[in-house]
């Protein structure tokens, strides 16, 4: 069993977090709870954007 998305770098949606790098990180699971800001971070299909830049640059 592998990640079910290899290539996809997981941001905290409230703080910004990288989500790969906290421990115990697994994509496999469908929540994940950030240790930073203890947001619960939605891991799917839906939640991947085509750059960091697209999810955050939106206010125009
Ligand atoms: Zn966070």
């Amino acid at each position: 069993m592998g990640d079910r998305f290899p290539d996809i770098d997981w941001w905290c949606d409230r703080c910004g977090a990288y989500l790969n790098g906290q421990y115990g990180f697994s994509d496999r699971k469908r929540v994940w709870k950030c240790e930073e800001c203890g947001h619960k971070n939605s891991i799917s299909r839906d939640n991947i954007y085509e750059s960091h830049e697209d999810f955050w640059g939106n206010d125009d």
